[in-house]
């Protein structure tokens, strides 16, 4: 079994902050942290000290808690090299297909821009897991803030690529939004319909319907199930007023 465990914060309104620790290594990686003090206090009580942090995009809420977190833990702070000077104490850039190792934790940089023009996702093959940040989420994908809609069309597509098995963890809990107008798109879906019960189901219980799998995504996400660039930027467009 794998000791690597993964945990997550759920803070501001709802936003998830995702939490990697290696307890061999003594590494634990923070991703996106916005600025709410239950991030500290959540670590320390689980023991636990963040040594890096990784940024996906310089959005307020996955940014603005990383100063007072480097000032409590003395972390590295890592994000795309073309937000360097954006993300607050960033002092390590990151390039494109670049493996990030921070312990036995192999991280690898993923370019997924769209939402903006710079985003980068966090690939941990070992884990089958996706730190996909505003990109993809459950049924749904990031607002075109910046980027433009073909930019986000590949980027969707660059995701769709990994193995089905692949958990991913986006940084909001959006699901059950996204389902109702996924489903006014693709109401004849059982596998949609199917999903859209189950979140229902999870939200009135309290839980989490992150992480989602890929293989379960690509059945049930109208914007993973776009033919073209042209179909996705009106689905696009569709969802905004929706
Ligand atoms: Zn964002």
């Amino acid at each position: 079994m794998s000791p690597i465990d993964i945990r997550i914060i759920p803070t501001l309104f709802d936003n998830y902050v995702f939490v990697i620790h290696d307890p061999e290594a003594n590494v634990t990686v923070c991703i996106d942290p916005g600025d709410d003090p239950i991030i500290a206090d959540t670590v320390k009580k689980w023991g636990w000290a963040i040594t890096h942090i990784l940024v996906t995009h310089p959005h307020y809420d996955h940014v603005d808690g990383i100063a007072d977190l480097v000032d409590e833990f003395n972390c590295e702070v890592y994000g795309s090299h073309h937000d360097y000077g954006v993300i607050p104490r960033c002092d390590f850039r990151l390039q494109e297909d670049e493996v990030v190792t921070l312990g036995s934790l192999k991280f690898k940089v993923i370019d997924v821009p769209g939402h903006m023009r710079h985003h980068i996702a966090y690939y941990l093959k070992s884990e089958d897991a996706l730190f996909s940040g505003d990109t993809l989420f459950s049924m749904g994908c990031g607002r075109l803030l910046g980027g433009t809609a073909a930019q986000l069309y590949q980027s969707l597509k660059t995701l769709s690529q990994l193995p089905e098995q692949t958990k991913i963890y986006c940084t909001h809990e959006y699901t059950q939004a996204n389902a109702k107008f996924a489903l006014s798109v693709d109401p004849h879906n059982e596998a949609l319909k199917a999903r859209a019960r189950d979140v229902d189901q999870m939200r009135q219980d309290g839980e989490f319907t992150i992480p989602v799998l890929l293989g379960l995504e690509l059945k049930t996400n109208p914007f993973l199930r776009c033919d073209s660039e042209q179909e996705f930027a009106a689905l696009r467009r569709q969802k905004d007023n929706f």
